[in-house]
């Protein structure tokens, strides 16, 4: 469902075209800019038949169009290529890297997997932490946290096994204690 934009630095303001010059220029079907005359307000010379129109309101509508398209994903969602919609990131994680046309924002569809990228402006950097959870990149992409965990279980069973032993230890000492203790009267 992305949104194509569409190139007009070939349209000239002063000229006038008609619907299938358009087409062909913009590479969209007839039936594309019918529906822009009817529905979305693309302005026509005189409105009526066959529609002639102006190279200036079509390079601004084209430019309305284009902007529509930048705007579609929400602002806590990023672009999925391979959902091809907006999708929210997993775990709600996103890695932000500073570029000097603003923030490049990596992340992984929680739908699929994938991985997105997203570019903000500089300064929705505050936004952005209160709407994601910032991480490094290395931990984005590193979804699967098992192998810290098992290093966390080998520690805590390691533990476990040296106090048990301890325990042992401490539970033969007063045996033999007990064993070995001289009776005191006799
Ligand atoms: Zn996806």
């Amino acid at each position: 469902m992305g949104k194509r934009l569409y190139r007009h630095d070939n349209l000239k303001y002063w000229w006038v075209y008609d619907l299938e010059e358009i087409a062909s220029i913009l590479k969209v079907h007839i039936q594309t800019i019918r529906a822009w005359i009817k529905d979305d307000g693309l302005k026509t010379i005189d409105n009526k038949q066959p529609f002639l129109i102006y190279g200036l309101h079509l390079i601004e509508f084209i430019k309305k169009q284009n902007d529509k398209g930048k705007c579609k994903t929400p602002f806590d969602k990023l672009y999925c290529f391979s959902c091809k919609d907006a999708r929210p990131p997993l775990k709600n994680n996103i890695a932000i890297e500073q570029r000097p046309n603003g923030l490049c924002t990596k992340a992984i569809c929680r739908t699929c997997k994938s991985k997105m990228n997203k570019t903000y402006k500089l300064e929705d950097f505050q936004k952005l932490k209160r709407t994601f959870t910032v991480v490094d990149v290395s931990k984005l992409y590193d979804c699967d946290h098992s192998t810290d965990m098992t290093h966390i279980h080998d520690h805590i069973k390691t533990n476990q096994s040296e106090s048990s032993q301890g325990d042992l230890i401490q539970w033969l000492h007063q045996t033999t204690n007990q064993n070995t203790t001289p009776p005191t009267n006799g």
